[in-house]
């Protein structure tokens, strides 16, 4: 008889489970405790204007394609590759600096600030591309079964990458580079792992290998909710059943399986397996009351910063700003120093800014811009106490405003603000924790939730906070792992 999977959430790593399942015969249903799909990859729409609330791009975009080849169907929605990547503006400095792949026009923007650009970014990012290679197959796109198979692994890296281990990104960017410029710029990657580059090990410079080298990044035209559109319409083609406004709070177990999973109004889901993407620490310390993650331990464990996000409809249209911005201040070595561990909100925050309506006209009305903002703060275990959200967006907006030379304050048509609470509540993400568990060296591969339940032998997990981590390519890359090991587990029929 074909298998059942209820699958607990329908975020990226939900969906893309459910679609690699359903189309290896896996009878699937999938319960999301919002009321639209997507989970962080989703979408608002008010008073005209559409916003993607998370993901505004990812790297890696071949891992979407690999998705859909591997169920034989043509990719739903068109990626489009980002150029110049982003823009940074740093306070004190009339420069806004122009990211671009190409390192000859790179150079360009570095011009007067680091002699031989071109030549030593390219020494730097060959170190990089070298670690990349080394840990994608070994590391990354692998399943461990324990710490020793773990262990293994990263014994077969080759040893010239470790001393890597013991410097950090931010060492190694000095042992390449003198301008600070450079070194920020190009250190911005680190903070998505969930710390900073001063203690950060410098493997993970890799990332800018995959930013600046290998495949760049990516977005989707139309918006990063086609993501989830195109998903769904093959997911409805293969008669998966996708239950909003449901919340799972209860799990009946017995003789080592899970049997059904309990909604808060009581209705109960039965199936052969399950696969948990809600976060994989938190629902093992709620649900199944595991001892190493109460939450007194998951507050010691890592987790990456939490968004403080502003979704802003604007009256006019503004040229002093691309579609993908950071905006840093002038005392970056502090500022990344006490980020993770200020109970008040930053006092001159950095942001990133979107503004979507520079590639994709539909999401604003004629003549309006549409801005995403995301300044990332401290967890609510650091600051739980948002009352003064608007003290924040004010600052920002007053920030924002000065250094795009538009009036964006006396032209706001809609605003939305997010703070960590929301974030917390819409997605049951600990502590607000925007990206989940960081990556840390001792939060990775099978030091990280594992992707397979350690006692119940039908349970599985995907998305950000179990194996291989954060990140939406990453998360494709999960709902790979997880398929290979039900199928090796639990073959369809
Ligand atoms: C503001 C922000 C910006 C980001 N920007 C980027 C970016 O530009 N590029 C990038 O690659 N990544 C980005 N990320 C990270 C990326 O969004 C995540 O890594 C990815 O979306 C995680 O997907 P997921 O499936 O693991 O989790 P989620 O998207 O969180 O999905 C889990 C789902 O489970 C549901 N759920 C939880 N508990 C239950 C329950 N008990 N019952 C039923 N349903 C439940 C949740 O409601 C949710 O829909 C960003 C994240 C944030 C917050």
């Amino acid at each position: 008889m074909t298998k059942s999977v209820v699958i607990i959430g329908a975020g990226l790593g939900g969906l893309s489970t459910a679609l690699r399942l359903s189309y290896k015969g896996y009878k699937v249903t999938v319960v999301e405790k919002q009321p639209t799909p997507g989970g962080r990859l989703n979408i608002l729409k008010q008073d005209g204007f559409t916003f993607d609330i998370g993901p505004s791009f990812f790297s890696m975009g071949y891992e979407f394609k690999e998705l859909f080849e591997s169920i034989g169907e043509p990719i739903p929605f068109e990626l489009n590759e980002l150029d110049p990547l982003y823009t940074v503006n740093i306070a004190g400095s009339d420069r806004v600096f122009k990211i671009y792949k190409d390192l000859a026009k790179l150079a360009e923007e570095f011009r007067g600030l680091e002699d031989d650009f071109e030549a030593k970014a390219k020494k730097y990012l060959l170190g990089a591309k070298e670690i990349f290679h080394d840990t994608e197959y070994r590391i990354i796109k692998k399943n461990f079964n324990s710490i020793l198979h773990f262990l293994a692994s990263m014994a077969t890296v080759p040893v010239k990458h470790l001393p890597k281990m013991f410097r950090t990104f931010w060492q190694e960017l000095e042992r390449h580079f003198d301008s600070e410029e450079v070194k920020i710029i190009f250190s911005l990657v680190a903070f998505f792992l969930g710390a900073t580059p001063f203690n950060t090990p410098s493997v993970y410079n890799l990332l800018n290998y995959t930013e600046l080298q290998h495949d760049g990044y990516w977005n989707v035209k139309g918006g990063m909710y086609k993501i989830v559109e195109g998903i769904l319409g093959l997911l409805d083609k293969k008669g998966v059943q996708i239950k909003l406004n449901t919340e799972i709070v209860r799990v009946e177990q017995s003789n080592g399986s899970v049997k059904t999973v309990i909604s808060s109004t009581g209705e109960r889901f039965d199936a052969d397996l399950f696969v948990v993407n809600a976060d994989a620490a938190w629902f093992r310390g709620k649900f199944l009351s595991r001892a190493k993650y109460t939450p007194e331990k998951l507050d010691k464990l890592e987790w990456t910063l939490a968004p403080f996000t502003i979704y802003l409809g604007v009256k006019g249209k503004i040229n002093g700003i691309q579609h993908h911005n950071y905006f840093l201040g002038n005392n970056f070595r502090a500022y990344a120093d006490t980020i993770f561990r200020s109970s008040v909100a930053p006092e001159k925050p950095y942001y990133y800014v979107n503004v979507a309506s520079k590639s994709n006209p539909e999401s604003a009305p004629e003549g309006c811009e549409n801005l995403f903002i995301l300044c990332p703060v401290p967890d609510l275990r650091v600051k739980p106490d948002w009352s003064d959200a608007d003290k924040l967006v004010d600052e920002i907006l007053e920030d924002l405003g000065q250094r795009v030379g538009y009036d964006i304050k006396n032209n706001i048509l809609t605003k939305v603000v997010y703070t960590p609470n929301e974030w917390e509540k819409m997605f049951n993400l600990y502590r607000g924790s925007g990206l989940g568990l960081a990556h840390g060296l001792n939060q990775i591969g099978a030091f990280r939730p594992s992707n397979k339940d350690e006692k119940l032998n039908n349970l599985y997990y995907v998305g950000a906070s179990t194996t291989p981590g954060t990140g939406l390519p990453i998360v494709v890359i999960g709902s790979k792992l997880i398929t290979e090991r039900i199928e090796n587990e639990h073959s369809a029929v």
